[in-house]
């Protein structure tokens, strides 16, 4: 099924995994799934190394998402060091698996590197040549609620927006942002502009103050000062800042959701605990009743 369909008949939960290594075992991974399945997410995401080269098991992961029956399999693809002859194959292996559903995104860069070494050079090009090749998947395309790292102006982002959307992107999933404030900003001007795509907001849940400091800054996002204070506050205890974190969590899920968010997608960093007391605390989803 494809998730634009889902994303139409209502709010969307959603997780994202990475995959292991190629020399790496696929057994943890796949128990993890296990567990999330009984979350009952709508589709879960699998990422895609940042120039292809070290794309792991990416491909074994979704087809075992896909083939699961539990829900649909999103697969993150990038430009980086892809050819469109890397292109049209990876179409036919995800088609082969099953897959039906694209994130299409030009991909992180390794430091020191500033070209995607490939035949597309952004986003909205492995858009528009999905679309040319075939009908066959839903694509999502990134979105910055604080603009794209590299970015001159949220204008500019947006304009790089509208061309994703012109390129044929179904549905946008957001870069982490901690600041409804920002994201609430950042929507009013996409809507202006003429963004009409639904939007799955992406939430990294707030559980560690190391895993914090290092994805809001290498992804040039901020800290809202709710959220410095936590770390002021309870960062020298890891119990209780995971604590703290989780009840800031559940309130920005709450927040978004109720200002209007298409879909909540969780960065679930390939774990289960953390993320079913959020999906339960949130009220996505019912806690099962236990029998005695
Ligand atoms: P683009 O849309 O190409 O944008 C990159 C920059 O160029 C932006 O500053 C934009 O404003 C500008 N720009 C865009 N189009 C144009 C244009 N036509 N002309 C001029 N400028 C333009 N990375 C990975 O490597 N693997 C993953 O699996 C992965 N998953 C992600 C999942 C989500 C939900 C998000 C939000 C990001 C993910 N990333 C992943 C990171 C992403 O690849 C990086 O943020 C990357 O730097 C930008 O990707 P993009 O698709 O937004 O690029």
């Amino acid at each position: 099924m494809k998730i634009i369909d889902r994303i139409q008949s209502g709010l969307t939960l959603s997780f994202e995994v990475f995959p292991p290594k190629s020399d790496k075992p696929l057994e943890p991974l796949l128990d993890t799934l296990e567990q999330l399945y009984t979350l009952r997410p709508d589709f879960i995401s699998c990422t895609y190394g940042a120039m292809g080269s070290n794309k792991g098991r990416n491909l074994e992961v979704v087809a075992s998402i896909q083939s699961s029956g539990k829900c649909e399999a999103l697969s993150h693809y990038t430009c980086g060091g892809n050819s469109r002859q890397d292109g049209l194959d990876a179409l036919a292996d995800y088609q082969s698996v099953g897959v039906e559903n694209l994130l299409a995104l030009r991909g992180d860069f390794p430091a020191g590197v500033t070209h995607t070494n490939g035949d597309f050079l952004h986003a909205n090009e492995l858009i528009a040549f999905i679309r040319s090749q075939t009908n066959a998947f839903s694509l999502a395309a990134a979105c910055y609620p604080e603009k794209h790292l590299l970015a001159e102006s949220m204008d500019a982002d947006i304009d790089a927006l509208l061309k994703k959307q012109d390129a044929g992107a179904d549905f946008l999933m957001t870069q982490l942002c901690y600041s409804v404030e920002n994201y609430l900003r950042f929507l009013d001007r996409a809507r202006k502009r003429g963004v009409k795509l639904p939007i799955v907001a992406g939430v990294l849940p707030l559980i560690k103050k190391d895993g914090l400091v290092r994805m809001t800054l290498s992804n040039g996002c901020s800290i809202p000062a709710e959220v410095s204070a936590l770390v002021g506050r309870y960062g020298e205890s890891e119990e209780s800042f995971r604590e703290a974190g989780h009840a800031f969590t559940v309130s920005l899920v709450r927040r978004l959701i109720k200002e209007g968010a298409n879909g909540i997608h969780l960065y679930t960093l390939n774990r289960f605990e953390d993320v079913a007391d959020l999906v339960y605390d949130t009220g996505i989803r019912e806690k099962p009743q236990t029998n005695r």
